[in-house]
């Protein structure tokens, strides 16, 4: 209710309250609104957005787009653009992209439909009367995730400190799997006191790169968190890789430590896997150096990077309490 005060507030209209869509199809609001006929306007307005025949409506230039993109796909000797851009792709063709879609979406469709089926029963029980839209899922899944899997989020930040997940956690896999070492480095010039760069170390003590960490949440910066190179490895030129992480944490108080949900810990290890990708490049051109490969490899290494943060033995070397140094309970 705040938020949405706020909203009005800023749209100039004081005394009101302002729901705003967010870029997605689903409205993260959806989850908390009671009131039946709101949330259905509401996922109406999203779905049809750019759809509604006023001066926002892109349907007539998306018809054009893909005509044209048809024309240049034949142009270049491919029966369909799905061809074309699938060429240098992992799948090759827009056949076996199909073929894996086929496989994936029975199992998908079944999970939906029994998921549905739960939202219908609570439904039913709270003498709703009317069967399950797009625009109750959310609200009434919450309610169903509240019940049966209730995880307090607050009981196991404590044992998520950033400093040992980064260091007891993302560093300590990298060095068990690949043997490199960092070193922080603060002799170095930064474009924010926040950013700190260490240097990547191999087995044989040789350094082989930097690597810039900038993890807390500013003004100015984008939202959610990605990989970046300030510098390409490559043979070519001789350079060594720069790689930096971005992440939008919540910069703690002063000397109070800055504790991480269980999604911001895998979105540090999914990140430090796609650094790994450009830190580890061994290319002669630029070009081709690090995360620049086919799309549908791309997220291959920060999938993987992911799983290590459940490994025993990482989990235990990380997940400690930030007072105490207590092991995380296996009630948790
Ligand atoms: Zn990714």
């Amino acid at each position: 209710l705040e938020a949405a005060a706020a909203a009005a507030i800023a749209k100039g209209h004081a005394g009101k309250w302002v729901l705003d869509l967010r870029n997605t199809t689903t409205q993260p609001v959806l989850a908390e609104l009671k009131d039946r006929a709101l949330r259905e306007r509401i996922m109406r307005a999203s779905l049809s957005r750019n759809g509604r025949g006023n001066a926002y409506d892109t349907r007539a230039i998306l018809a054009r787009l893909a005509q044209l993109r048809a024309e240049k796909a034949k142009l270049l000797g491919f029966p369909t653009w799905a061809h074309y851009v699938m060429d240098d792709q992992m799948a090759k063709n827009p056949d076996r992209a199909m073929e894996l879609l086929g496989r994936l979406a029975p199992a998908a469709a079944a999970n939906a439909r029994k998921e549905a089926a739960r939202l219908q029963e609570l439904v039913d029980e709270q003498g709703g009367g009317f069967t399950v839209e797009s625009w109750d899922w959310d609200f009434y899944a919450e309610q169903v995730r509240k019940a049966e899997y209730d995880l307090d989020e607050a009981a196991v930040k404590p044992y998520l400190e950033f400093e040992s997940v980064l260091q007891n956690g993302v560093f300590f896999a990298t060095t068990k799997l690949f043997g490199l070492t960092f070193k922080e480095r603060t002799d170095l010039p930064v474009y924010h006191p926040d950013v700190r760069v260490f240097d990547i170390i191999d087995t044989t003590g040789e350094v082989i790169g930097l690597f810039y960490g900038d993890y807390y949440a500013r003004d100015n910066k984008n939202g959610g968190a990605w990989m970046s190179s300030f510098v390409d490895q490559n043979t070519l030129l001789g350079q060594q890789p720069v790689i930096t992480q971005v992440c939008n944490f919540v910069r703690p108080a002063a000397g109070r430590p800055c504790l991480l949900s269980w999604d911001d810990v895998t979105t540090l290890f999914h990140e430090f896997g796609h650094a790994l990708h450009g830190m580890l490049s061994a290319q002669k051109y630029p070009t081709f150096s690090g995360t620049a490969t086919s799309t549908d490899f791309v997220e291959f290494p920060s999938q993987v990077n992911e799983n290590w943060a459940l490994v025993p033995e990482v989990f235990g070397n990380f997940a400690r309490h930030h007072a105490t140094g207590e092991a995380m309970p296996a009630g948790l």
